[in-house]
């Protein structure tokens, strides 16, 4: 005898965002399918040699770390992401961080902190997947401020601000945003850290592609510029996802709250981990590693702007992004991204429609591309798949 689930689940349970990457198995096509939909590092440059010789060694000279301990996260690791990020212009602490398995953990403690049932998100639009999933089921309104190539528009932003109920926070990826590639420039930053303040509203400033610039590195993290700005930053873009190790940055205040909720889920992030991480940070390793991988996907990045060029031009519009993995196109209003994946597909190519990254899940005219994960042949193999179905089904 089953027992009756659909009835027992929570009435959380029918929020839950089911996941992006599931849908891609349904796609009419053939084995060789080009993705674009990657959002991480190639499996090429992920440092596995410098991961498992720093977890030999924190493995030999730490076996305290087999043990349980410390949830805000290893002190000689937290020094040095403070430090990192006092080079970037903000003035965080090492009391001021908590170790998380991931920045998509930080989202989901400042959820559970700060969440009621009925209460405004501010959210870009489009924004991150992945904050949707974490904010949806606390039963929250998600409000959107929508983006041009500046970032985000803060004079919509102050809008929703000064709305009532007033939002309980404004979550932003303001560099080389996911999904849409653009960055909020320092004008506009002051912007929102001055309306923040004067509404009282908090910002979460999710920033996993910030030290992934290409030419130049972008403004100061919004950190820099307030210190209540809560700050979540990763090694999945910078090292390799599958580490699940990221940092939150908040105010003293909230910490014993958040270290005391890390434990109530996970107790802790992986401490042999941590240790090894804290001797990959040492010396300049690194920063090497980040500089290789800066020239790497601006490589990648510029092919595909090549292309998008060659195969789509006069179609489509889309931005040059400064850094991070995406970039974001669209075509004309009347395309819906979705219906136009499964061509795609069947020619070969598929990219993440732009209903994915909205609140509201209706069908857009514009889709992400991401770009680091592909080599240049199949780079330019699938945007030669996608610029064919795409011209055949999208009339100029
Ligand atoms: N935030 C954004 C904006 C992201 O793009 C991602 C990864 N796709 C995450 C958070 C999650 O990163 P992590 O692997 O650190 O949990």
């Amino acid at each position: 005898m089953s027992l009756p689930w659909d009835r027992l689940l929570a009435e959380r349970a029918a929020r839950i965002r089911p996941s992006l990457l599931v849908d891609f198995d349904r796609l009419p096509s053939s084995a060789d399918l080009v993705l674009f939909s990657g959002g991480a590092p190639p499996l090429e440059c992920l440092p596995a040699e410098r991961i498992a010789g720093a977890l030999a060694e924190a493995w030999r000279a730490e076996p305290e770390a087999l043990w349980y301990g410390e949830s805000q996260g290893h002190e000689p690791l937290r020094v040095a992401i403070a430090e990192r990020m006092r080079q970037r212009g903000a003035a965080v602490e090492p009391e001021e961080i908590i170790i998380t398995n991931g920045s998509q953990q930080g989202i989901d403690l400042i959820a559970r902190l700060l969440l009621e049932p009925g209460d405004r998100v501010v959210v870009e639009a489009p924004t991150y997947f992945g904050a949707l999933q974490v904010f949806e089921p606390f039963a929250v309104e998600i409000c959107t401020v929508p983006l041009d190539d500046r970032g985000m528009l803060v004079e919509a932003l102050e809008r929703v601000l000064a709305a009532r109920p007033r939002p309980k926070l404004i979550y932003t990826v303001p560099t080389f945003q996911n999904p849409a590639g653009v960055t909020l420039d320092l004008e506009r930053r002051q912007a929102l850290v001055a309306l923040a303040e004067r509404y009282g509203v908090p910002i979460v400033e999710d920033d996993p592609y910030g030290e992934l610039w290409f030419d130049r590195p972008p403004p100061p993290p919004l950190r820099a510029l307030h210190p209540d700005v809560l700050y979540l930053g990763t090694f999945s873009k910078t090292l390799a996802p599958g580490l699940r190790i990221g940092w939150l940055v908040a105010p003293r205040r909230l910490m014993k709250l958040l270290v005391d909720t890390k434990e109530g889920i996970d107790i802790q992030a992986d401490r042999l981990l941590q240790r090894a991480l804290a001797r990959v940070l040492e010396g300049d390793w690194f920063e090497r590693h980040l500089e290789a991988a800066r020239a790497n996907y601006r490589e990648r990045c510029t092919l595909l702007l090549r292309c998008l060029e060659r195969e789509l031009a006069g179609l489509a519009t889309w931005n040059a992004p400064g850094g991070g993995f995406f970039v974001w196109v669209t075509l004309p209003d009347a395309v819906d991204t979705d219906a136009l994946l499964v061509e795609c597909a069947r020619h070969g190519a598929a990219y993440i429609p732009g209903s994915a990254f909205y609140p509201d899940g209706a069908p857009r005219p514009s889709f992400r591309l991401g770009f680091t994960t592909l080599s240049t042949a199949r780079l330019e193999e699938g945007m030669a798949r996608l610029g064919l179905a795409i011209r055949a089904a999208v009339q100029p």
